[in-house]
Order: structure tokens, then sequence, then C-alpha cells
């Protein structure tokens, strides 16, 4: 079977927009454009009607007990940053500690940088090698001062998933509230905040098959009622949380894209994980020393991490230039060091260097997988047999016992 190329094994990054949540979202641009505020027409009112399915079925693919838990914002970043503030500056007056984990997401680590220069403390736990936080580190943690724990869902290099319910519970009883960015979770792994016990939740579209620009925050109303000081002002729309005018097309999509994920979860992660044990089992097959990132069993269907030891990521990111991936390595991203989440792992720099993100998605192709198999694996090899490291290895030479100065 053929393939056409490029291919997309970037799925942590964004997601094509599914078919079915463009044709939802299309007459909302033009012919249901109204102002889903403007209650004293049709046009706003068929708006709102839209907005409050939409919100309905964000609701109901994180087991939220009401609609009007979900404030709409522009995605994830954006919820992080509402969520973490909102909820320092509002209980400001009753502790000044946060706690969160160092493999968080930019934006979860950045808020929390924020508050810091504001004079808020924050514990930065750390991550076993499998990528995976410790209660008994968190429990330690928590003190009265204690305001909230910030811990993600999926990790979205490494695609682990932290211990929630378990966290939620810890956090409960301990009286402090639960955030989790859920980014790279929902619709990929069964979540539900009340079962976990989470007080705020962050999720985008378009991690899910839906499009760039929208996401939300679950705030829990209820036992406890969360409180957050907002960060838009003006009209009041999201009871005063997020004021703007709402993206309707973009809410419908998400919605859309919510009910396709919730209702295709089971049977596309089985369908996900197959491909990810083929790619992963191919490659092993063709190419000795490669070494999986991240716990094998907490993990998301979709993601395999893997580094390559003695071959340079750079060059081997060029050399599979027609499958689009991404890596822990410094060509692909603004700094020269290499990914932190891998380095807090206790990746040493040589693999965290070569190591690449393959993730998979609703579109993808057993076809495309076995391209992607057989074409790592001849860079690799093709690598390997110029890299005088690699003979080195090959005669047995031990080269950590290597003199490399020559004395
Ligand atoms: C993508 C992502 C974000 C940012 O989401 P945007 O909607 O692009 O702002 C935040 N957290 C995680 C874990 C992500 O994967």
């Amino acid at each position: 079977m053929s393939v056409q190329l490029p291919i997309y094994l970037d799925n942590h990054a964004t997601t094509r927009v599914d078919p079915r949540v463009v044709d939802a979202m299309l007459p909302y641009f033009s012919t249901h454009y109204g102002n889903a505020a403007s209650r004293t027409h049709s046009f706003g009112r068929t708006a709102e009607a839209a907005v409050d399915v939409g919100r309905g079925q964000l609701a109901r693919a994180i087991g939220a007990s009401t609609d009007k838990e979900i404030v709409i914002t522009s995605g994830a970043t954006e919820s992080d940053n509402l969520a973490i503030k909102g909820v320092a500056h509002m209980l400001r007056s009753k502790g000044d500690h946060l706690i969160t984990a160092v493999t968080e997401h930019k934006a979860v680590l950045d808020s929390h940088h924020a508050l810091e220069r504001e004079g808020f403390r924050v514990t930065w736990l750390p991550v076993d090698k499998e990528g995976l936080i410790d209660l008994q580190q968190l429990a330690d943690a928590i003190t009265d001062q204690t305001l909230l724990v910030s811990i993600m869902a999926v990790n979205n290099e490494i695609g682990v998933v932290q211990p929630l319910a378990a966290i939620g519970e810890l956090c409960h009883k301990r009286g402090v509230l639960f955030f989790c960015d859920a980014a790279q979770a929902v619709g990929k792994i069964p979540l539900d905040v009340e079962a976990m016990h989470i007080d705020l939740l962050a999720f985008t579209a378009h991690k899910m098959y839906g499009p760039k620009g929208i996401g939300a925050l679950y705030v829990r109303r209820k036992n406890p009622r969360v409180r957050l000081e907002p960060m838009m002002h003006g009209g009041g729309h999201e009871r005063g949380l997020r004021s703007g005018t709402l993206a309707v097309p973009l809410i419908v999509a998400f919605g859309e894209a919510a009910r396709i994920a919730t209702e295709e979860m089971a049977e596309e992660s089985k369908r996900i994980l197959a491909l990810r044990h083929r790619l992963h089992q191919g490659l092993s097959a063709r190419v000795p020393q490669i070494f999986l990132n991240g716990s094998i069993s907490e993990r998301t269907p979709g993601n395999l991490n893997l580094s390559f030891a003695y071959v340079e990521g750079e060059s081997l990111l060029m050399g599979i230039s027609d499958i689009a991936v991404s890596s822990g390595s410094a060509c692909t991203s603004s700094s020269l060091e290499p990914s932190y989440v891998l380095k807090a792992m206790g990746v040493g720099d040589e693999l965290a260097h070569t190591s690449i993100r393959f993730g998979i998605g609703r579109f993808n192709t057993e076809a495309e997988i076995d391209y992607a198999i057989e074409r790592v694996a001849d860079v690799v090899t093709r690598l390997r047999e110029m890299s005088p490291l690699w003979e080195m290895v090959q005669e047995g030479i031990d080269l950590s016992s290597v003199n490399w100065a020559g004395h």
C-alpha cells in the first residue's frame, strides 16, 4: 500500500481538524453569525443555543456536573494561566504556597514563575526515571499555606499519565485545590473530574481534532466551590471570569470534537495503541540500542518517545525529513538545552539529543507506520555506519573506559 508524503506523526503538537468538525462549524461563519450575547433577536438566540450545545458536550467529555462549570478560553495556555494565577490571586489572604512538577508544560511553569516574582512560594516536585511524581513527596510538600497543586494529566513530550485519582484524593483530604492541565488527555484517556477530585481542568480543541484558538477551563462549583480572580475584564461574559465575545463557530467545533472523541475513545485508543506497538516493535526489531523514554504502562496510546544511541539528533531528523516528528534535540527548539522533561527524568544529554517524539493520531494508517519504520531504521543504520563511536561499540570496546585525551 502506498503512502502520501510527508507523513504527519506530530499529533502532540497539534492535530488535523476532523472533517466532521469542519462541517459542524461552517454554518456559524456565514449563516448563523449572531453574537451569542444578543438576546433581542433570533441571530443572537441561534448563536447562544449553539454555544449551549457545545458547552454541554465539553462538560460531558470530562464528567462535569453542570455546564456552568465550563469557562471558554482561547486555549490551554490561557486556561493554565487563568487557573493558576486566578486561584493564587483570589486566595492570596489564605496562603502563599503552590505545588507543581518540573515536567509541566511551559504555560504552567511560567505561570508559577510569574507568581514567584509576586512573592508566592513554589515547590517544584521532581519526577522519577519513568517521568512520574511521587505521591509521598506531594503529601509531604503540602502545608497549611498551600493553595493549589498543579499536576498535568498526560505529558506532552513523553505521554506519561500521572496518578490523577490518587493526587485528587490526597488534595481533597488535605483541603487544597487540584488543577490539572489535561490538554493531551481529554478524548485520549478516560477522565472524570468528580471521580478524580479535580477542581480545575484545562483543555484545548486543537489537540483533539478541533481548531486552534479555542479552549476551556473547568471550574468546580460545588464541594468545594472554586473562586477565581479573572484576568480579562470587560462585558462580563463567562460569568465574569473571561470577558470577550464568544467565538461561536470555534465553540461549536470544540463541542463536536469533544463529542466525537468521547464516543470513539475506546475504539480509537485500541487502534492507535496497536499502531504504536507496531512502530515500537518494528523499530526494535530493526535497530539495536534504542531506548524508550517514560513509563511504558502509564502512557497515553499515541505517544512513543525513543532515543537512538550513537546517532546525531540533527542528522537523524534531517534524514527522515518526510516524516513530521518532534525531537528533544536542540535543532527543533529555540534553546540549545536538550528537553527539560528528559533531563528531569535523568536521561543524559547524549540520549536526550537523539530523542524523537512520535505522536500517533486518528488519521494515521498502518502503511504510514510501516513506512516510518523502514525510513527511520535505514537512516539510523546509515548514520551509525559512519560513526566511529558505533564502530568501537561493535568491536566490544567499553566507551566509558576509553581515555579520550590520549594520555
Ligand atoms: C498544547 C498544550 C498546551 C497549550 O495549549 P494551547 O491551546 O496551544 O495554548 C498546554 N499544555 C499542554 C500539556 C499542551 O500539550
